[in-house]
């Protein structure tokens, strides 16, 4: 994906399998053979998004890391095969964006024994998740992840951000909360054409279709709705293209209005 001088380039970390139950009580695989499979399960990438711009190169999500989630639904361990197909080793990464502290985005910030695993980056994430889970204790983000957080609390590369904020030459942060108080997402911006990096604040463009299909993820369900609703709209303008981080194959696409309004790749 190329965003006028600037490069993205998506990788998967593993796999989601998420059931219709992942979208709510209200969702159903009915109609949506394109995206469950015969046993009713969605396979979605764990994904994140390398952006080139000038010297810097900046990571936006941490996937989940070398493990897996005990019921299987989610299996890491790919990150840093991919960055290393595209030439880069973690030493290479100067920022890493965390849209979120969900363990599907952060699983590689940190080894077992809370050292970094991307030596020389800068860390950005919502001041709100930062509350959220490392001192409100959330179980959702990996312990020894939490444990890496709060043992580098005092370091300058560790950035807390609770406003709009450029991170990188046309790479900016936007709060965009809902999903977690402090979820953020990325806009891309280089020679008039703009790229949104979701985050989990849309899980999957069958929401655009099914608008009461929510994620059992969001800790704020009717703000994180307002943020979807005003993300769409973003994503009707004809210089921009946007992708989640489950989308399926990680695609870029955009909202396209005609009769009604429809997702486009
Ligand atoms: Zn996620």
């Amino acid at each position: 994906m190329q965003v006028g001088d600037i490069v993205i380039n998506a990788m998967s970390d593993g796999t989601f399998i998420a059931g219709p139950g992942y979208f709510g009580d209200g969702a159903s695989v009915d109609g949506h053979d394109d995206l469950f499979d015969r046993h009713g399960k969605a396979w979605l990438p764990i994904g994140c998004f390398l952006i080139r711009s000038g010297a810097r190169y900046v990571l936006v999500d941490a996937g989940m890391g070398p493990t897996r989630t005990p019921d299987g639904d989610l299996v890491g361990g790919q990150l840093l095969v991919g960055l290393r197909a595209v030439g880069i080793q973690p030493s290479d990464i100067t920022d890493v964006v965390c849209t979120h502290m969900h363990g599907d985005h952060v699983g590689w910030l940190f080894d077992l024994e809370c050292r970094p695993i991307f030596p020389h980056a800068t860390i950005w994430f919502g001041a709100g998740d930062w509350r959220h889970f490392i001192e409100g204790g959330n179980p959702l983000i990996q312990d020894h992840i939490r444990q890496g957080f709060q043992e580098h609390a005092g370091d300058t590369r560790l950035r807390p951000i609770d406003e709009d904020m450029s991170v990188a030459p046309g790479i900016t942060a936007i709060q965009t909360p809902g999903h977690t108080p402090g979820h953020l997402c990325v806009v891309v911006s280089s020679d008039g054409q703009r790229a949104l990096l979701l985050g989990d604040a849309i899980t999957c463009p069958v929401q655009l279709d099914e608008s009461t299909w929510h994620s059992i993820g969001d800790v704020d369900p009717a703000l994180a709705d307002r943020t979807r609703q005003r993300l769409w709209r973003e994503l009707e303008g004809e210089d921009i293209t946007g992708a989640g981080a489950h989308f399926p194959e990680l695609k870029f696409g955009r909202v396209l209005r005609g009769s009604g309004r429809r997702w486009w790749t």
